[in-house]
């Protein structure tokens, strides 16, 4: 609390990131862009490492996103094989991954649910059981094949399609730290909406990052003070869907091919890299808090703070 009284407060989506004023030490810049269909923040001491890590954040947009009609992820699915570069392969392995750690719940071939569901949420009528049946035809990381010697990837089933939506934003963070560690800089943050991650410390203190209360945006719910770490936050009152008066997850449970029920509407997740921190605080939202938890505890030195419904009940594993 005593820190509180010296803090900027500084609202980037999920969460707050929490600069403490100092006099003599490092001077700290701070520049923000719209990339990756989100605001990317970067503090940090010095400018020409926020300008490479501003590059490398493009460079990975421009390789991933679905929505760029060159990028490798665009001709992968219009394809349906393709010899790959190192970052989508180290990305569809990690998916993989994820896949089968979590039985399925993360699936970055979900795609065609999330459509048929955003068009609910457009004419606000949900979708009929037959579209859902046809559309979970197309989804299942099953029937993604990977191919690491050659680095190729191919689809075994025409229509399948990756969206890598879930992780991409905490792979382009890491990516981006790298280079500025490469480049020498010992402290930075940087932040992709709610996929953050803290490099070393800011003027001998920790980085500090503050939870937004997920139905009070003024309130918070804990400060974490980091070093070296990675963090993500998911939250249902970002992008959730309302057909009628009922609220939709915007993430989607594969196994039924509706929106997630799990209750949770905040998953923060910590992790030595961003990416799993991402992927891992999706993939809470449809497992759960109790099977979302076991899974975070499979992964060495991750841990969760989650908040469902019921009870906005606190997992307090800091
Ligand atoms: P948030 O913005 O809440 O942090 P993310 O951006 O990490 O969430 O994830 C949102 C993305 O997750 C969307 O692109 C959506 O298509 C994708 N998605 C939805 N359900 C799943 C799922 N079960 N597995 C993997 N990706 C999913
Ligand atoms: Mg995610």
């Amino acid at each position: 609390m005593r820190l509180l009284k010296n803090t900027l407060f500084l609202l980037i989506s999920t969460v707050f990131i929490i600069n403490i004023f100092s006099c003599s030490k490092n001077n700290y810049y701070k520049r923000s862009e719209f990339l990756m269909g989100t605001i990317v923040e970067i503090t940090c001491p010095d400018q020409q490492a926020i300008d490479i890590a501003f590059n490398e954040i493009r460079r990975v947009e421009n390789l991933l996103s679905k929505y760029i009609p060159d990028s490798e992820v665009s001709k992968l699915n219009a394809s349906g094989k393709l010899k790959v570069g190192p970052d989508l392969l180290y990305v569809l392995i990690k998916a993989k991954e994820f896949y089968l750690a979590s039985n399925g719940a993360f699936d970055v071939t979900v795609g065609p649910l999330v459509d048929i569901w955003k068009k609910a949420i457009k004419n606000n009528v949900l979708p009929k059981s037959e579209d859902i049946k046809n559309a979970k035809q197309l989804v299942g990381f099953d029937k993604v094949l990977i191919d690491e010697k050659e680095s190729t990837i191919a689809f075994l089933k025409e229509g399948i399609k990756v969206d890598l939506g879930a992780m991409g934003k905490g792979y382009a963070v890491d990516c981006a730290i790298k280079k500025v560690r490469d480049f020498g800089v010992k402290s930075c943050l940087i932040s992709v909406a709610g996929d953050i991650f803290c490099l070393g410390d800011k003027n001998g203190e920790p980085w500090q990052v503050g939870i937004q209360h997920p139905r009070n945006k003024k309130e918070l719910l804990d400060i974490l003070n980091l070093k070296d770490q990675a963090v993500s936050t998911s939250g249902d009152y970002q992008q959730m869907f309302v057909v009628g008066d009922k609220r939709y997850s915007h993430m989607i449970d594969p196994h039924t091919g509706h929106p997630a029920e799990s209750k949770v509407i905040s998953a923060t997740v910590l992790a030595q890299d961003c990416l799993t921190a991402d992927a891992l605080a999706t993939t809470i939202f449809v497992l759960g808090k109790e099977k979302g938890l076991d899974l975070v505890n499979y992964y060495n030195n991750s841990r969760a703070l989650i908040y469902t419904e019921d009870d906005i009940h606190v997992f307090d594993m800091f």
